[in-house]
């Protein structure tokens, strides 16, 4: 069913039930990887705060969580190659193994940008997970992600947990711009 959000029209894209059972195999991946250590989990809020919490329940080796936040689109549908960086990192992360939880990778900028500023940290190692992937429209490739939920067109997309103009949020399944 399509929706209407502000200006915008969406159709549906990714169905909730695929969402989780991409998440269920990817928890277990990262509890194989991860078994010998006890991992940082970084959530890159706010878009991410739905797959942060799914994917975090699957995982049932001892971890510890932590947040930031990053933002590139304010609130429109492009990337702004601009960030805003409101990381504020207390967890110290020196010589523990990090895997960073992301909504979507699109350009790849904040997943860089992000990535090579924890690095400075000296984390042992560092991975990245993103639910979503935006592969023609990489810049660059990123070695770090190592784990993905899905990749989809050069398409703008909302719901579970990404906004256009902060809404569509709280839609369960994933929707992409028609209109
Ligand atoms: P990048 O820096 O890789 O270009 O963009 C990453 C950030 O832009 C994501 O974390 C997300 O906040 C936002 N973003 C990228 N593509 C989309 C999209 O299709 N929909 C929404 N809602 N946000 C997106």
């Amino acid at each position: 069913m399509k929706k209407q959000i502000a200006d915008l029209e969406f159709e549906p894209l990714i169905e909730s039930a695929a969402i989780d059972n991409r998440i269920q195999a990817i928890g277990k991946q990262l509890n194989t990887d991860y078994q010998h250590t006890i991992p940082v989990f970084v959530g890159v809020l706010n878009g991410s705060f739905l797959f942060i919490a799914d994917i975090i329940k699957q995982i049932d080796i001892p971890c510890e969580i932590t947040f930031t936040k990053l933002a590139s689109y304010y609130g429109g549908t492009k990337s702004s190659l601009k960030i805003r960086d409101d990381i504020d990192f207390s967890v110290d992360i020196k010589g523990r193994d990090v895997v960073v939880i992301e909504d979507i990778v699109d350009t790849g900028n904040t997943a860089h940008y992000l990535l090579e500023k924890l690095k400075l940290k000296q984390p042992a190692t560092i991975a990245l997970c993103s639910l979503l992937l935006k592969p023609a429209a990489l810049l660059k490739p990123i070695e770090e992600l190592k784990y993905i939920g899905f990749e989809i067109e050069n398409e703008f997309v909302v719901g579970y947990g990404l906004d256009y103009k902060e809404m569509g949020r709280n839609l369960k399944d994933i929707y992409k711009r028609v209109k």
